[in-house]
């Protein structure tokens, strides 16, 4: 064998070392999309169970169902939490978001409390009410104390 076919060997034996790599990123990167692939059906399977069984659990996913309504509920006081920063309140029928003002749902059409019967605005005036008011910094009009005792009743819910 010459220096030439050497070389040439050599640089083969490069040329399927670099092919090897190539083909192991492709198997690598197919492996990590079925393995997403799985993920997602993984997901979509408890979602199913979570949708047909929420209210009643069988034994072994009582514990893991509790945990899917928790973390529901913290990502719901957070979204709550978004809205009255953006002005905006949750439909209490559908859970789309309607303006602080609105009577009724654009997604639904269900009927939004007032900010006056969730004790949010002056009954007399309509202005708004912040924590903690005891009078109306619009009109005047003593507003009632029930809001403390409600506070952590609606915590709760
Ligand atoms: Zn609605
Ligand atoms: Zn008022």
């Amino acid at each position: 064998m010459g220096l030439f076919d050497e070389i040439k060997g050599f640089a083969e034996g490069v040329g399927n070392k670099a092919k090897d790599v190539s083909d192991s990123v492709k198997i690598n990167s197919v492996i990590a999309e079925e393995e997403q692939n799985l993920k997602n059906v993984y997901a979509e399977v408890g979602k199913m169970y979570f949708s047909l069984h929420a209210e009643e659990p069988e034994e072994p996913y009582r514990e893991l169902i509790e945990q899917i309504k928790q973390i529901k509920e913290r990502i719901n006081e957070q979204k709550a939490a978004m809205l009255k920063i953006k002005g905006m309140r949750q439909c209490p029928h559908c859970g789309g978001d309607v303006a602080a003002n609105a009577a009724f749902c654009p997604n639904c059409g269900g009927k939004i409390p007032t900010l006056a019967e969730l004790g949010l605005a002056c009954p007399n005036c309509g202005a708004q009410i912040k924590e903690g008011m005891k009078f109306c910094v619009s009109c005047g009009f003593k507003l009632e104390t029930e809001q403390d005792s409600k506070e952590p009743a609606g915590l709760n819910q």
